[in-house]
């Protein structure tokens, strides 16, 4: 017995909540189901606002059979509540009554306007070849303090805000009709709507590709140099994701992003370095990889995609992965004819050897001057003519290799011209391995 007074109690919190509410504030079933949108399951908040709308015509049809109720109060509980309490007025006192818009959406709120909104966004997203997407929804202020004004009347806690209803039934219904995929981590897209002024907006994300590249021809920067307004290396890296893949993904901009950045003139050669490839607002997303590998393999520059990338990854690029140590060949120049057991010695001297290094001259126009302290590990060389060696130099990434060639007029020591006492010049650099 003790159960059936418990639920006898609920109940009569619902209605006196409802009562309260509808005799102050014209709510449709949308707006008054949502105060109640704790209560039942597998209901939506239309269903249950015309539930507690039903329910309560049950009872003040009664109170008024027993005239226990005044008509004054039947009237403004019925234009306020809409359907069925006008019906009830209508056959009791003969009178049609207008119900009033709902004081928070303004009656805007309906299935019909569910159903055309998502419809509208599947349309959208489908434009944009999205598969798992987001609903988001912009309220004014006004709106916002409205709903507030009726759910401080009877407490908030068993209320859901207008946000999430209009969000959670359009999201459903576009999964249910469209078959697209609700996805709260990482979707695709972004779709905001408007309330107040009835709009929709879209925030596509990019698609993020990871893999390798390697630079088989000089003179290629990462992104396109322009000096004085004019290009001053020809070709650079993003050009060529641009060329490549913008078809592809029909998309508005590719940047790319790389672990590190050999010199412009230097190739890029061995295992490759790193990268992620930004595909801004692409119109299609799922292309086969098979395809993009084909078309980024070419004479001047090769890259290989493995597959999706997350934004985590081009800031450990960024930071700590360009940090790695890395193998640079280099052929350098000797203004003096050289011995091979000066070389020999050189090598012996670099081995595992600290080397202190001031922002080179060629960047600081760029880059501000600021004292690097770096390792060199390993020097291999070969004397190919009496004037011309070749060095292999195993090193910490973020060393410029060509200065510890010169030397930079002192700026970089130890250098190889310091120690050999020579002038030096370096003619050709290739990355050609880095650490992962
Ligand atoms: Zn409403």
């Amino acid at each position: 017995m003790e159960k059936t007074n418990i639920e006898n109690q609920l109940y009569i919190n619902i209605f006196e909540k409802a009562v309260n509410l509808l005799r102050k504030y014209p709510l449709c079933d949308h707006c008054l189901g949502r105060v109640f949108a704790k209560h039942g399951v597998e209901l939506s908040n239309d269903e249950r606002g015309k539930a507690v709308k039903t329910i309560l015509q049950f009872h003040i049809y009664s109170l008024v059979k027993n005239k226990s109720i005044d008509i004054d109060e039947v009237k403004t509980l019925a234009i306020n509540a809409g359907e069925p309490l006008t019906r009830m007025y209508r056959k009791i006192f003969g009178e049609e009554l207008s119900p009033k818009p709902c004081y928070i959406c303004g009656n805007k709120l309906s299935r019909e306007y569910y159903r055309e909104k998502a419809s509208m966004i599947a349309e959208l997203l489908s434009q944009y070849d999205v598969k798992r997407f987001l609903v988001g929804v912009s309220i004014s202020q006004d709106t916002l303090f409205r709903e507030l004004d009726v759910y401080r009347e009877v407490g908030l806690e068993t209320s859901e805000s207008i946000k999430n209803e209009i969000k959670r039934e359009i999201g459903k219904l576009i999964r249910d009709k469209y078959g697209l995929e609700p996805d709260f981590e990482k979707p695709e897209a972004m779709v905001i709507i408007d309330f107040e002024k009835d709009t929709l907006s879209i925030n596509i994300n990019p698609v993020l590709l990871e893999g390798r590249y390697w630079k088989r021809g000089r003179n290629i920067s990462h992104v396109p140099w322009v000096s004085k307004g004019v290009y001053k290396y020809p070709y650079s890296l993003e050009q060529f994701f641009n060329d490549q893949l913008s078809q592809i993904y029909r998309a508005e901009k590719i940047v790319f992003h790389a672990s590190g950045r050999e010199d412009v003139d230097a190739r890029m050669l061995g295992d490759g370095r790193p990268m992620v490839v930004e595909i801004k607002k692409p119109r299609v997303r799922n292309t086969g990889l098979m395809v993009v590998n084909k078309v980024l393999d070419t004479d001047l520059v090769k890259a290989v995609i493995f597959g999706e990338a997350s934004r985590l990854k081009i800031k450990y690029f960024k930071g700590e992965a360009s940090k790695k140590r890395k193998i640079y060949k280099i052929l350098v120049y000797s203004e003096s004819p050289l011995d091979p057991l000066e070389l020999t010695s050189l090598e012996n001297y670099f081995n595992n050897r600290v080397i202190k290094q001031y922002t080179p001259k060629r960047i600081l126009r760029r880059k501000r001057e600021r004292l690097r302290t770096k390792k060199v590990y390993v020097v291999k060389t070969v004397l190919l003519d009496k004037q011309l060696f070749e060095a292999l130099v195993y090193c910490d990434g973020g060393l410029y290799v060509k200065e510890i060639v010169h030397g930079d007029d002192g700026r970089t020591t130890p250098s190889f011209s310091e120690f050999l006492n020579k002038k030096l010049y370096p003619i050709e650099l290739d990355v050609i391995g880095m650490e992962i």
